[in-house]
C-alpha cells in the first residue's frame, strides 16, 4: 500500500528526464534579433520635460558601459537605430520589463520630422510578451523607418533591463512569445508531477520539509504562469502590476521555501546553529522585504530594486555557502541540492558575463533558465524523494525495534509464552470488547505441585526444564481463544473462553491429567511425574472484570486443590464438576 507512490515517483523522474530535450529543443529562437544597445546613451531624471526638450540635452546623455545603472525615477534612453532595421519588414522594439510605469517613444525620421507615442500601463499590458518582454512598433512614416528613438521610462524599476533593447521582426517576436509561452506553460505543468507527489509523501511521512518543497514547486509554478502571460489569459483584468506583484511574491516564497528545505534536510550537526539560523533568518528577510518593497513599490522605484537585489544576492550567497560547507563535511543531501542547483548557477553565471561583454549571446542563456529549473526541481525532486524514503525506512526499522523490545518485554524469557504484563495488558484488552463480554469466559492459576522438592531433588537446571516442559503441555493444549502466560516463579495463569462452561472445565481437567502422565525428564535426570493444580474462577459479571478479584477467586480455588490433595481442579463458584465423570 505504501509502495506506490515511490513507484510514481519514479514515474514522474523519467517523465522530467524525457521532458528535458524536449524542453531544450523548443528553446531554439525563432528569427535575428539585432541588439542595440551599444548604440544607446541615457539620461537620468527631467521627469516634467517634453521630448523635444530632452532631445537638445543629448550632449548630457551617458553612454558608457555602466549608463544603465543610474538611480532615477525617469529614464531617457536614446537610441541611434540607424541602418539596422535595413531589410526588415515589420521591426518592433522588444526590450525586457520588470515593472516600470508607463514609456514614451519619440521616433525622429531621416526628414527632421518626429513622432511621440505614449504607452499607458493598459498598453503596456497588451504588449507583453513571454517570457519577459514588451514589444513596442517601430512606426513607419511615408516609408521611413526612425533613425533615432528616443524612449522615456516613468519608474524605471531596473534601469540594467534596459540592456536588452533589441530590434526584431514582428513575425519573429510573436513566435518568440508563442514559444516561450508554451515552455512556460509547460514548465509550470511539469510542475504538477512532483507537487502531487509531494502530496503523497506527505501523506506518508509528515515532515515539514515536503511542505517547504511544495512552496518552492507552487512558487515557480506561480512564476512561469505570470512570466509566460498565462496570467493574463487566466485573468483577464490583471494588469502588469498584477502580474509583477504575484510574481515577485512566488519568487520570495520560492526563495523562502529554498532556505527552508535547504536548512532541513541538510545534516544538522555539519549545517551547525549558525548556519541553521542563518538560513532562517535569510527566509523570513527574504519573504518580508519583497512584500514590503511591493507595498512600496512607487515610491521605491530604483532603491526597491537595488533593495531587491541585495537580499536575494545574499540569500543566494547563504543558501550556496550552507550547501557547500555541508557538501564539503560529507553531507549528501545537500551536495545533491548543489548539483541540482549548478545548471541555474551556471546559466545565471553565463548571463552575466554576457551582460559584461565578454561572451557572446546564445539563445540558452536565456531558455536555459527553462531548463535549468526543470533540472532543479528534478534534483530537488529526487532529494525530497530519496529523504522521504530514507526516514520511512528508519520510521520502519524503528519500528520493528520498537516492536522487538516489545516483545521481550512480554515475553517470558525461560518458557517463551507471554509474561503477566503481557497478561494483564491483554486481559483489560479482552474485557474492552463488547462481543467478548458476552462470552462464557474463565480465569484459570496453574501451580506446579511440590515443586519446590523438584528443585531440591534434581537442581534448579532440572526444576528450569520441568517449567518448560509444563509450559509446553498446556499451551499445546490451549484451544484457540485462550491466553496461555507464566505468572510468575511455577504458576501460570490462564484465560479459557472457548466454548461452554463444560468445555472450559474439560479443558482444565486435560491440562491436570496431561500433566500426571507426562514422563518429565532431563538430559542427567529421569524426574518422573509432576502434577499441577488449577483454581478455576468462571466471569459471571464481566462489568466488575477486575483482574484482581477474579484472580483473587481463582487463587482460593487453587488453594483449595492443593488442599484437598493437589493434581486436579478445584472450581471458585458453585458448580457441578459432575459433567466431567460423565
Ligand atoms: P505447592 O504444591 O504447595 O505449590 O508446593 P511448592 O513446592 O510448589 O511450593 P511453593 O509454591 O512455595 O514453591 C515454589 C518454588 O518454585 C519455590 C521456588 O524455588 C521455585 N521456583 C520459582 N521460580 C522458579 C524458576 O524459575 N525456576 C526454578 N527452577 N524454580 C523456581
Ligand atoms: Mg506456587
Ligand atoms: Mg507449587
Amino acid at each position: 500500500m505504501t509502495k506506490w507512490p515511490f513507484l510514481l515517483w519514479r514515474f514522474a523522474i523519467v517523465c522530467l528526464l524525457v521532458s528535458l530535450p524536449m524542453t531544450a529543443a523548443k528553446a531554439e529562437v525563432a528569427g535575428s534579433a539585432k541588439n542595440f544597445s551599444s548604440r544607446s546613451c541615457t539620461l537620468a531624471g527631467h521627469a516634467a520635460e517634453r521630448p523635444e526638450e530632452i532631445l537638445k540635452l543629448r550632449p548630457a546623455f551617458d553612454c558608457s558601459a555602466d549608463k544603465l545603472t543610474k538611480n532615477t525615477d525617469m529614464l531617457w534612453l536614446i537610441a541611434d537605430i540607424g541602418d539596422l532595421q535595413n531589410g526588415m519588414v515589420e521591426p518592433v522594439l522588444r526590450f525586457r520589463a520588470a515593472r516600470q510605469g508607463a514609456v514614451l517613444l519619440h521616433s525622429v525620421y531621416p526628414d527632421g520630422s518626429t513622432q511621440t507615442k505614449r504607452y499607458d500601463q493598459a498598453d503596456m499590458t497588451s504588449r507583453w510578451r513571454s517570457p519577459y518582454a514588451i514589444a513596442l512598433p517601430l512606426i513607419s512614416r511615408d516609408g521611413q523607418f526612425p533613425q533615432t528613438v528616443l524612449i522615456g521610462a516613468a519608474n524605471p524599476w531596473d534601469p540594467s533591463n534596459w540592456n536588452d533593447i533589441e530590434l526584431i521582426e514582428a513575425k519573429a517576436d510573436v513566435a518568440m512569445h508563442e514559444q516561450s509561452q508554451l515552455i512556460g506553460v509547460l514548465v509550470a505543468g511539469l510542475l504538477f508531477a512532483p507537487l502531487l507527489l509531494d502530496f503523497m509523501f506527505f501523506a506518508l511521512i509528515r515532515q515539514r520539509f515536503i511542505f517547504y518543497h511544495s512552496l518552492m514547486t507552487v512558487a515557480i509554478m506561480v512564476n512561469h504562469i505570470c512570466w509566460s502571460g498565462l496570467i493574463f489569459d487566466l485573468f483577464p483584468s490583471a494588469t502588469l502590476v498584477d502580474r509583477s506583484w504575484v510574481a515577485f511574491i512566488a519568487l520570495a516564497v520560492l526563495a523562502f521555501g529554498g532556505c527552508m528545505l535547504v536548512r532541513s534536510l541538510c545534516d544538522p550537526d555539519k549545517l551547525g546553529k549558525w548556519g541553521a539560523f542563518s538560513l532562517k533568518f535569510m527566509a523570513w528577510t527574504t519573504l518580508t522585504t519583497t512584500t514590503l518593497v511591493m507595498v512600496f513599490a512607487e515610491q521605491l522605484s530604483l532603491t526597491g530594486s537595488l533593495i531587491f537585489h541585495a537580499v536575494y544576492g545574499s540569500m543566494a550567497v547563504i543558501a550556496l555557502g550552507n550547501l557547500l560547507r555541508c557538501a564539503i563535511k560529507g553531507d549528501r543531501m545537500a551536495m545533491l541540492q548543489l548539483l541540482g542547483l549548478s545548471g541555474a548557477a551556471f546559466i545565471a553565471i553565463c548571463r552575466v558575463i554576457r551582460a559584461m561583454g565578454w561572451i557572446g549571446d546564445l539563445p540558452i542563456f536565456d531558455f536555459g533558465f527553462y531548463i535549468a529549473i526543470l533540472a532543479e526541481a528534478l534534483a530537488t525532486s529526487i532529494v525530497v524523494g530519496y529523504r522521504a524514503m530514507q526516514m520511512r525506512r528508519e520510521h520502519q526499522q524503528a519500528l520493528l525495534v520498537k516492536r522487538g523490545l516489545e516483545e521481550i518485554a512480554y515475553t517470558d524469557e525461560l518458557t517463551g509464552i507471554p509474561n503477566r504484563r503481557a497478561f494483564q495488558a491483554t486481559f483489560f484488552e479482552f474485557f474492552e470488547s463488547k462481543e467478548k463480554r458476552d462470552q462464557v469466559c474463565a480465569i484459570a492459576i496453574i501451580d506446579i505441585d511440590n515443586f519446590k522438592k523438584v528443585n531440591d531433588q534434581y537442581g534448579h537446571a532440572a526444576g528450569d526444564i520441568v517449567l518448560m516442559q509444563v509450559a509446553a503441555i498446556i499451551k499445546s493444549q490451549c484451544r484457540q481463544g485462550d491466553y496461555f502466560a507464566r505468572f510468575g516463579g511455577e504458576e501460570f495463569v490462564l484465560l479459557l473462553s472457548s466454548g461452554t462452561r463444560e468445555d472450559i472445565a474439560r479443558s482444565a481437567q486435560r491440562f491436570v491429567e496431561s500433566c500426571a502422565a507426562y514422563d518429565f525428564k532431563c538430559s542427567e535426570h529421569d524426574i518422573g511425574q509432576v502434577t499441577i493444580s488449577i483454581g478455576l474462577n468462571f466471569l459471571n459479571n464481566y462489568a466488575e472484570a477486575d483482574l484482581e478479584t477474579n484472580f483473587r477467586l481463582a487463587d482460593k480455588a487453587l488453594y483449595k486443590a492443593k488442599k484437598s490433595g493437589r493434581n486436579q481442579v478445584n472450581f471458585a463458584l458453585p458448580y457441578n464438576p459432575e459433567f466431567a465423570a460423565a
